[in-house]
Formats: structure tokens, C-alpha cells, sequence
């Protein structure tokens, strides 16, 4: 046995499924996951001393590679000061004005200690700020484990065919829809019928729990003017794309405003950060200005603070955007190359830094149903086959893959290599 199974089957006893978040315990792939012991620049080790070249970065914050000497100097140096004050810090403000000045869209910005604080306390913004209970999400995205988003949800949510919570009250679901994703037509229907009672919509702006489905074009901009028209908040979920996608997100990239955003994963640097901003007109009705409460004890801690701002001034230098979506764009033409040349069916997507790869024989992956017509057992011998040859993928078909800047030739050749003999034998 590895020392990964047996930690695995030691950690079983003591921990639901042995991973403190689901998606970790290899469920879907088979097989015990690996158990990391050290992580540098793009590569994962684990505790039988294999090194994989790392496509999950901690699940998107590793835009910068494992272990980089700034964002570690600057933990470091925190340290000496102490760990946590429950009171206000200067490097907040820092980070509140650098995030305010890379994203196009926010005035005002508060920190969380996770993506799913982040998306639960902007929806619960929006509906105070209009004063509406209902709340609109697409299928196939997850926005985190709260109640009112754990419906028809993706990643783990759909990972493990658990499309809604048992323990999600039927009352709180109720006041959740949930429309296809890509589908404007749906959007306008639903908001012609219903908008005055419609208090958000909430979208990833680049899907990437149901693996990685970029938007139409048509999609977000067509979603800014109809809740333009309806008073609606639109909320870009950002915790994956923002940052990586672009500098300034999906927003950016796609030059459409929200009128809030959520964030986590890079703006954390690796530690537990998320955070959401926006609007200062809506942004004002947040505890202590406003009357829609908000809070958190490690909220801003100064660790974390420390490593978030380190990591987003080292990303903002220019050119580091374009480096890392032509590293992950060659990265897929020669995945797509070799699975051409082994003639397996086979398609990508990209956008910026983060992809998908779908055993497919479709043109396109546009729609949930494009994704759920993927092959799955295909992906998890794919996964595995790669995993032999030193190559670690999330281990999902539903989750999307995250390059770092420190991707480089010898892990692009790692990867390629590894890719041309899994193709063969998946014949
Ligand atoms: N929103 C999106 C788009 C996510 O991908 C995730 C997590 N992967 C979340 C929210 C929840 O973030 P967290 O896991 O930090 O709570």
C-alpha cells in the first residue's frame, strides 16, 4: 500500500469520507487521493515523494505557482506582529484600494474568509438593497454551500449527483430558479413574468464547476440589460475567474459591468480569503452603514491580508496575464493534437488561465447538457493514466483546470508526454 491509502484509511475513522471538503476524496476518479506533503512552483508532491505537475492549484489561488519567496516573505513578516487583532489594519485599506483599482466594477470591497461567505452575503445584499426574496442562479454553476445556492448546483454538488441538499429547507429553495446556463431567451422570459420580484442574478461569468464552459457571445451582455430594465442586482461570482481570467476578471475580459462581484482563491494568495464589493450606492446598505448585517472574527485577518496583497501586486506587473493564458492556450492545442493523432474524440476550452477538457465528440461545449453528454468514464481513466505518467488533474470531469505563471517548457513537455501515452492506450 502507498502511504497516501493508508493515510487515507486512517483519516477515514476520524473525518467524514477523510477530506474536510468532498471533492478531495477521488469519488468520481476511484481510487484513494493523494495525500500532499509539499507543494513548489508547479509542482505538487505527495507523501510517497512523487512529484505531479500541478493543473488544480489548490483549486485556482496558485496563480503564481506553490511556495513563491515574496508571498511567503510577506506571511513571514506578519507573523512577528501577531497573527490575528479583531480590529481594523492599514493593510486592509491597501487592499481594499488595489482591488477597487484593478476591478472594473467596484467602488467598495469587504473581506470574507471564504468564496461561499463572499456569494452568500452579496445575494443577502441584494435582496435587502431591493427589498425582493427571489434570486436567480444558472445550472451547473455553484456559488458555494450556503442554502439558498445549493440548488441544482455544480462541482462537488454535481460531482457526487446530489443536485440539491437534503437539509436545505424546501421554503428557502423555493425562492431560488434556476435557469439553463448560455440561454438568454430564458433570462428575458423569466423576468418579463417575474422581474419585480427578482432581487439578483447570479452568474459565473466563465462556468467553471461544470467543468469549463466559457459564456456566448450575447450571454452576459444580454443579462446587464435585462437587469437594467427589471432593477435587478447582477452579481458576477468572480471566486474563480477573477484575477486568473484577467487581471480584472471575467469583467475585463469580457467588458461587461456587474453590479457586484465575488471573489476568492487568488485574493487570498492561498489562505482563507474571499470578498465581495461593488457599487458603492448598494455596497452603503452593508452593517455598520447600513441596515443589512454582515461580520466575520477573522474577517481581514492580517496573515492572510498579507499574502492576498502580495500576490495581487506580483500578478498586476504587465504581460503576466498574456504569459499565462499562451502557456495554457499551448497547453490544450497540444493535448488536442494528440488525442487528434490517437483519434479520440476530444475538445477544449479556455479562457485566460483556466480550462476544460471533454471527452467529446460535439463541436462545442456550450450547455449543461453539452458537458453531462461527455464522457465521464472516459475522463477518470484519462485522469488516472495521466496521474502514472506525473501529471495531476482535479479529479472530476466537472471541474475546471487552473495553469500558474511557473507552467513552464519542461512541465508543458511533462504533460504533452504523458498526454500521448494515455491518448494510446484510452484507444
Ligand atoms: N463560487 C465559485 C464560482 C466557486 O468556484 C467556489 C468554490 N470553488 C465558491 C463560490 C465557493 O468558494 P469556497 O469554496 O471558498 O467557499
Amino acid at each position: 500500500m502507498s502511504r497516501s491509502e493508508i493515510l487515507f484509511s486512517n483519516a477515514q475513522k476520524h473525518i467524514p469520507g477523510g477530506v474536510n471538503s468532498p471533492v478531495r476524496a477521488f469519488k468520481s476518479v476511484g481510487g484513494a487521493p493523494l495525500f500532499i506533503k509539499h507543494a513548489k512552483g508547479a509542482y505538487v508532491i505527495d507523501e510517497d515523494d512523487k512529484r505531479y505537475v500541478d493543473y488544480v492549484g489548490s483549486w485556482g489561488p496558485m496563480i503564481l505557482g506553490h511556495g513563491h519567496p515574496d508571498v511567503l516573505d510577506a506571511v513571514r513578516r506578519q507573523l512577528d506582529h501577531g497573527l490575528s487583532f479583531g480590529a481594523p489594519t492599514a493593510m486592509e485599506t491597501e487592499m481594499a484600494e488595489l482591488v477597487c483599482s484593478i476591478v472594473p466594477s467596484m467602488d467598495m470591497v469587504r473581506m470574507v474568509s471564504s468564496g461561499t461567505e463572499a456569494t452568500m452575503s452579496a445575494i443577502r445584499l441584494a435582496r435587502g438593497y431591493t427589498g425582493r426574496d427571489t434570486i436567480i442562479k444558472f445550472e451547473g454553476c455553484y456559488h458555494g454551500h450556503s442554502d439558498s445556492l445549493l440548488v441544482k448546483a455544480g462541482s462537488g454538488a454535481l460531482t457526487f449527483g446530489v443536485p440539491s441538499s437534503p437539509g436545505v429547507p424546501a421554503a428557502f429553495a423555493q425562492h431560488t430558479l434556476t435557469l439553463p446556463y448560455n440561454d438568454i431567451e430564458a433570462v428575458r422570459e423569466t423576468l418579463a413574468k417575474a422581474g419585480k420580484d427578482i432581487a439578483c442574478i447570479i452568474v459565473e461569468p466563465v462556468a467553471g464547476n461544470m467543468n469549463c464552459v466559457p459564456p456566448v457571445p450575447g450571454f452576459l451582455e444580454g443579462l446587464r440589460e435585462l437587469c437594467t430594465e427589471h432593477g435587478v442586482v447582477l452579481i458576477f461570482d468572480e471566486v474563480m475567474t477573477g484575477f486568473r481570467v484577467a487581471l480584472g476578471g471575467a469583467q475585463a475580459h469580457y467588458g461587461v459591468t456587474p453590479d457586484l462581484s465575488t471573489f476568492g482563491k487568488i485574493v487570498g494568495g492561498g489562505m482563507p480569503v474571499g470578498a465581495f464589493g461593488g457599487k458603492r450606492e448598494i455596497m452603503e446598505c452593508i452593517s455598520p452603514l447600513g441596515p443589512v448585517y454582515q461580520a466575520g472574527t477573522l474577517s481581514g485577518n492580517p496573515l492572510a491580508m498579507a499574502a492576498g496583497l502580495t500576490t495581487l501586486k506580483l500578478i498586476s506587473r504587465p504581460g503576466f496575464h498574456a504569459e499565462l493564458t499562451d502557456y495554457t492556450s499551448r497547453l490544450l492545442q497540444g493535448l488536442q493534437d494528440r488525442a487528434d493523432a490517437a483519434t479520440i474524440p476530444f475538445v477544449t476550452t479556455q479562457a485566460g488561465g483556466m480550462f476544460g477538457l471533454y471527452f467529446s465528440g460535439a463541436d462545442a461545449i456550450q450547455t449543461f447538457g453539452d458537458v453531462m453528454a461527455c464522457d465521464v468514464e472516459r475522463f477518470n481513466r484519462f485522469f488516472h493514466l495521466m496521474l502514472d505518467g506525473g501529471v495531476y488533474l482535479a479529479p472530476s470531469a466537472y471541474e475546471a483546470g487552473f495553469t500558474s505563471i511557473v507552467h513552464g517548457e519542461a512541465e508543458l513537455k511533462i504533460t504533452l508526454d504523458a498526454a500521448e501515452k494515455a491518448f494510446a492506450q484510452l484507444k
